[in-house]
C-alpha cells in the first residue's frame, strides 16, 4: 500500500511537472499576473515577467528570486508591437524557448455608467466618456493580447508546442453596469481570440486557454476593490461571500501549464466564487 501510494504521489507530481519550463507571464508584477509567476516559479519553472511598471517589475522580480525562484524581469509594454516582438526574442536566446505564456496585462476602463450605489456615473455614460479610456481599452485588453498570441505562436511553432493561457474576465459573458463600458467588448472579444487560435494551432501542438476571473483582490482600477464601498458590492454577488485572492488562481494555471491538461484547448475556465450566477 505504501508503494502504491508513492507511486500515485510521484505520478501526481509528474502531472503537475512544469520544472525548466520557459514561461512568459506579461503583466506579471502585480495581482493575477504575479500569482501566476509565483505559481510556476515555486514549481521550477524558469519565468520572465514582462510589465510596464518598472518598480513593480523589479520588487516582484527580486522577491520571487529570493524565495528561490529562477525569474528575471523586461520592461515591456504591450501595446508597444516591435518592444514586444524583441522581449519574446530575448527570452528564447536566453532559455532556448518560450514553453508557457500568460497573456495577462490588463487595465480598467474608468467608471461603469452606475456608481456600486446605483446612480447614474456622468463619466462612465457613452456619450459623455473620454474617447481615450475606449482606445486605451482595445489597445491594452484586446490588442495586447493578440499580438502577445502571435508572438507566442511564432515561437512555439519552431519547437513544436506550448501553451498560451489568456486572463479574459467574467465580463466577457455578463454585463456589468459598475464597470466601463469599454472593459466589456475587449474582454469578449478575446475569448472569441482563445478559440480561433485554439483552432488554428492545436495541430502545432499549442493549447490555447482562457481563464475568466470575476472579482479579485488586485491594484486593478487603481486598487478600486481594495475600497469597502465597491468590495461590499463584489462581495454580495459572490455564493461564497467574499472576493478572490490572486492565491486562488494558482491552482487552475498550474493545471492549463502543465501535463495534467494536455486534452484542454478552446476551453474557458471561470473562478469568481460563483458571481456570476448572482449578476446573471
Ligand atoms: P493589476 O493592476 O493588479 O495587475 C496588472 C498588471 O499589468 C500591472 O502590473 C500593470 O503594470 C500591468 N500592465 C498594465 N498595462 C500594461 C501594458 N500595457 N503592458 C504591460 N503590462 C501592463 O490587475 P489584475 O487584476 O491582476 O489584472 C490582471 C488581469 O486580470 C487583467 O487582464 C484583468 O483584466 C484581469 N481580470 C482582473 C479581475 C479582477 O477583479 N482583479 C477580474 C477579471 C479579470
Amino acid at each position: 500500500m505504501v508503494a502504491k501510494r508513492e507511486e500515485a504521489l510521484a505520478s501526481l507530481q509528474e502531472m503537475f511537472d512544469v520544472r525548466g519550463k520557459s514561461t512568459i507571464v506579461t503583466g506579471g508584477a502585480s495581482g493575477i499576473g504575479r500569482a501566476y509567476a509565483e505559481i510556476m516559479a515555486e514549481q521550477g519553472a524558469r519565468v520572465c515577467i514582462f510589465d510596464l511598471d518598472k518598480k513593480g517589475l523589479d520588487e516582484a522580480v527580486e522577491e520571487m528570486s529570493r524565495a528561490g525562484g529562477e525569474v528575471w524581469g523586461q520592461q515591456v509594454d504591450v501595446t508597444d508591437r516591435p518592444g514586444l516582438a524583441r522581449a519574446f526574442d530575448a527570452v528564447a536566446e536566453k532559455h532556448g524557448r518560450i514553453d508557457v505564456v500568460f497573456a495577462n496585462a490588463g487595465i480598467d476602463a474608468g467608471p461603469g455608467f452606475l456608481s456600486p450605489e446605483g446612480e447614474r456615473n456622468p463619466e462612465g455614460a457613452i456619450d459623455a466618456m473620454d474617447e481615450a479610456v475606449w482606445d486605451r481599452s482595445i489597445a491594452v485588453n484586446l490588442t495586447g493580447a493578440f499580438f502577445t498570441l502571435r508572438n507566442a505562436a511564432r515561437h512555439m511553432k519552431q519547437t513544436g508546442g506550448g501553451r498560451i493561457i489568456v486572463t479574459s474576465s467574467v465580463a466577457a459573458q455578463i454585463n456589468e453596469a459598475i464597470v466601463g463600458t469599454p472593459y466589456m467588448p475587449a474582454k469578449a472579444g478575446l475569448d472569441h481570440l482563445v478559440r480561433n487560435t485554439a483552432m488554428e494551432l492545436g495541430m502545432f501542438g499549442i493549447l490555447v486557454n482562457c481563464i475568466s476571473p470575476g472579482p479579485f483582490m488586485t491594484n486593478i482600477a487603481g486598487g478600486r476593490l481594495k475600497i469597502p464601498a465597491d468590495r461590499k458590492a463584489f462581495e454580495e454577488q459572490s455564493l461564497i461571500g467574499r472576493i478572490g485572492h490572486p492565491d486562488d488562481i494558482k491552482g487552475l494555471a498550474l493545471f492549463l501549464a502543465s501535463p495534467a491538461s494536455s486534452y484542454v484547448t478552446g476551453a474557458q475556465y471561470v473562478i469568481d466564487g460563483g458571481s456570476r450566477l448572482r449578476i446573471m
